[in-house]
């Protein structure tokens, strides 16, 4: 089966419309797809429109930004019910969090020399979308002073770099709560990307274990099979389902497209096992 679990689009850091990403995936024939931009739901209703309309099974869900111990951690929420007032509460109060940040981000790059107009350019490019880093990187290449995002982020926007702005993310027990009032499953995104040893990695998942943190993804892109085969054992161990996706955000990057990650067993400790029950129940099966 064709899935992919960890997808963006550009209502936040992603290239394509919501509907563009659907569409391309059915293209590539993935039948269950989920989209989970960083820290909003206002992709979910046209994804799901389009999703429905080419007959592929749709998730909800949005990757929330958190801070553990002072460490910016991802956690995706999957089978949101958008609906949900405290979670649309908290998004709402996102926005801003992530307006006043940027404005902080703008200062510190002028501080450093970048033009006065780079926060009108971060947001024109924006758009509606809630401002995030990419963003930032985009206008940094436009005004000339780096030649590439990666180059963006090394120089200005990378971790301990000026543009490297906290906001006050809430705790993952919280995020985690949040998920799961509204429904849904709460998945640790990516946790090799962190730079934190395993024996971190293990104190955070024994942690999250106790904050009955749902599952952790243990395949994505740019993993390799040493710290795959560590991850997957650990994550075991704790007794979390397991899950994948791409973390595909623009097809400008060769290196991730939709569906494709490190082929995982899909078993009933698989969270898309979880996932497909639901979608049994609703269409009426069991
Ligand atoms: P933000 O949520 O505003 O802090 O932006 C985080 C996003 O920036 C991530 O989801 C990535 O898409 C992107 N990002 C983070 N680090 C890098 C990097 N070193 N190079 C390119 N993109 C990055
Ligand atoms: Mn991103
Ligand atoms: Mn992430
Ligand atoms: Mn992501």
């Amino acid at each position: 089966m064709l899935y992919d679990l960890h997808m963006h689009s550009n209502a936040s850091d992603g290239v394509l419309s919501p509907g563009a990403l659907i569409d391309l995936c059915a293209d590539k024939g993935i039948q269950v797809v989920a989209l989970t931009d960083h820290d909003t739901l206002a992709g979910l209703a046209e994804a799901r429109r389009n999703a429905v309309s080419r007959g592929l099974e749709f998730i909800p869900g949005a990757e929330f930004t958190c801070l553990w111990r002072r460490q910016v951690l991802h956690i995706l929420g999957l089978n949101l019910d958008e609906q949900n007032p405290d979670l649309q509460a908290y998004m709402h109060a996102l926005v801003a969090v992530r307006e006043k940040r940027a404005e902080k981000i703008a200062e510190r790059l002028i501080k450093k020399g970048v033009s006065a107009d780079i926060l009108d350019q971060a947001r024109g490019i924006a758009g509606d979308a809630s401002i995030c880093r990419p963003h930032f990187a985009k206008a940094l290449i436009k005004s000339g002073y780096v030649s590439s995002a990666k180059a963006a982020f090394d120089v200005y926007l990378g971790q301990g770099k000026v543009g490297d702005v906290k906001a006050d993310w809430l705790d993952p027990e919280s995020v985690i709560k949040t998920i799961h009032q509204a429904g849904g499953y709460a998945v640790l995104a990516h946790p090799t990307k962190y730079n934190m040893t395993f024996t971190r990695l293990r104190l955070l998942l024994a942690e999250l274990k106790d904050w009955n943190c749902d599952a952790v993804e243990t395949s994505y892109p740019g993993m390799n099979p040493d710290q795959a085969r560590e991850l997957l054992k650990t994550v075991k161990k704790f007794d979390f389902l397991v899950s994948a996706g791409s973390d595909f955000h623009s097809p400008e990057f060769s290196w991730t497209a939709p569906g494709r990650f490190p082929n995982v067993d899909i078993d009933d400790r698989h969270l898309l096992t979880k996932l497909i029950v639901h979608f049994n129940e609703e269409a009426g099966l069991s």
